[in-house]
């Protein structure tokens, strides 16, 4: 996987699309609840792609999650060095946003047991703390505990920056959360978990199988395409094709993926 960066403009905010690499799974972990016919042409080891973002409104770069890092998988860990590519240093974050706390986006969160980005705020959902820092064996609380004193916790949405919203939108995990951002009458909405692959939005229950409450992901996921189609968002989704940018179609079957396609 070569290096991947794509930079765009919405409204007054440079946002990057930053490859981590990829995160090698295999499909029936990545599609549960999913007819076959919809995923016969995905290998049974499947790597999913690992798309984030960083915001730059002029005065604050922001980044979204922190991907899954090399000391995970040796097919990731591509975020810092696609960064640095852009002329960002980790030391340059001022803010990390935690969409939730699974591996794929936390593991790069430390560095040799330190915050990866030494002068940032981190944030991220309370009931997501919560049920992670409960179960002290499991992976994610490995990667959040040290942070805890960098950490501020939300417990409901939050605006926060000017057109920078942090939305609840719980089932794939139970704090987890997307953003709305909204620029000069541009709009991006930024999807992490709630969507795993273009092919699935003709099958919404199919899910990522770690999801904690498939019932709930299912009504958080039509909400979240009702409203992206009705403001006419544009999509930004983690594990979707580099770089994870499109916008919805209703069609008879359900949704259709239109992305932005970059050279
Ligand atoms: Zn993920």
């Amino acid at each position: 996987m070569t290096n991947q960066t794509h930079p765009f403009q919405l409204g007054a905010f440079k946002l990057i699309a930053i490859s981590d690499g990829a995160f090698p799974v295999t499909r029936d972990f990545f599609f549960s609840e999913t007819p076959d016919e919809l995923i016969q042409h995905i290998p049974p080891q499947y790597n999913a792609p690992l798309n984030f973002l960083l915001i730059d409104t002029g005065d604050k770069k922001i980044l979204v999650d922190t991907g899954l890092g090399y000391a995970h998988s040796p097919t990731a860990g591509k975020l810092l060095s696609n960064l640095k590519a852009e002329g960002i240093d980790r030391k340059d974050i001022q803010t990390v946003i935690i969409t939730h706390a699974h591996l794929d986006h936390t593991g790069g969160i430390l560095t040799n047991g330190k915050p990866t980005f030494p002068y940032a705020q981190y944030m991220m959902h309370k009931e997501e703390w919560d049920v992670w820092t409960s179960q002290p064996d499991s992976n994610e609380y490995k990667q959040l505990h040290p942070l805890k004193t960098h950490i501020k916790l939300l417990s409901e949405n939050k605006e926060i920056l000017p057109g920078i919203r942090l939305i609840h939108t719980p089932g794939h995990t139970a704090g987890h959360l997307s953003l709305s951002i909204f620029s000069k009458g541009e709009h991006l909405m930024l999807a992490s978990d709630i969507l795993n692959h273009p092919v699935t939005l003709e099958h919404l229950p199919s899910h990522i199988r770690v999801e904690q409450a498939p019932t709930q992901a299912l009504e958080t996921r039509k909400m979240f395409l009702e409203e992206a189609s009705s403001k006419s968002a544009l999509l930004f989704v983690c594990h979707y094709p580099f770089p994870g940018l499109g916008r919805i179609k209703r069609t008879k079957k359900g949704w259709k993926w239109i992305p932005v396609l970059v050279q």
